[in-house]
């Protein structure tokens, strides 16, 4: 089974309109007409219109950061699907460890809400991964079932492929400490043998990436694994050079 790979930027909150398009000036040349890798940026809501406009034609799709699971309501500073939808965005990551630690993003919330993206016909991104206390008691399986089976609960069987995971060992993210070949294999292979539990057609073709400290220097390595489709990228993302290079990375 191939899967085409997929390198996402997750710029969290970093960059106004200006240095996100200036980013995208960078990027485009370097990479604007890629067609073997799925090419990804996660951006702020307030420049998500000018990042869709100046990656129009290019490779680059563009992804919100978090979404409500509500059609509408009294959701004060929140955003709705449709709202995204308006804007061209091509999906948005949803469960990143740092909404749940300190945004109270639940399993519950994503249950809701990565049908209803799927509804809307956005890609979710949904990242689901274990904690450095949660690894050494012996529980990333256990964390990592309770995650995917409940975040996709509300997926239909045959849209499970629609739906790309992201394994991001919260013990990885932003310190510079990578999962080693072998702990992301091993994660990421988990993670497509419990979908397989539901259905193992949609198992094959689903993408599961992994997040937590890739750099150009050991993107080649991670993105060659059998099980990891992709990368979601944080830190080594604000630069287009970087980002580039890990988009190269998951060509080797
Ligand atoms: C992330 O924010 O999803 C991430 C993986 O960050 P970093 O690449 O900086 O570890």
């Amino acid at each position: 089974m191939s899967r085409t790979p997929f390198v996402a930027g997750n710029w969290k909150m970093h960059k106004t309109i200006a240095d996100a398009e200036a980013f995208v000036s960078g990027l485009l040349p370097l990479a604007g007409d890629v067609d073997d890798v799925q090419i990804g940026l996660a951006v702020p809501f307030t420049a998500l219109q000018a990042v869709v406009d100046s990656t129009r034609g290019s490779a680059v799709r563009v992804y919100a950061q978090n979404v409500h699971w509500a059609e509408h309501g009294a959701y004060t500073g929140e955003v709705s699907i449709a709202m995204l939808d308006e804007l061209d965005v091509h999906g948005v990551v949803v469960g990143h460890s740092e909404r749940r630690q300190y945004f109270n993003e639940t399993d519950a919330d994503l249950r809701k809400k990565v049908p209803a993206l799927l509804a809307a016909g956005l890609e979710p991104i949904l990242c689901v991964g274990e904690s450095d206390a949660q690894r050494e008691a012996g529980e990333t399986e256990q964390v990592l079932r309770t995650q995917v089976v409940e975040d996709l609960a509300d997926v239909a069987d045959e849209d499970l492929a629609k739906v790309t995971v992201a394994y991001e060992p919260i013990w990885a993210i932003g310190t510079g400490k990578v999962a080693t070949p072998q702990q992301a294999q091993d994660a990421c292979a988990f993670i497509r043998s419990v979908i397989a539990e539901r259905f193992a057609e949609q198992a094959a073709q689903v993408r599961i990436q992994y997040g937590g400290s890739v750099k150009p220097d050991n993107a080649a390595e991670l993105l060659g694994l059998p099980d990891v489709d992709g990368a979601l990228v944080g830190g080594a993302a604000l630069e287009p050079a970087s980002l580039a290079g890990i988009i190269d990375g998951a060509r080797a």
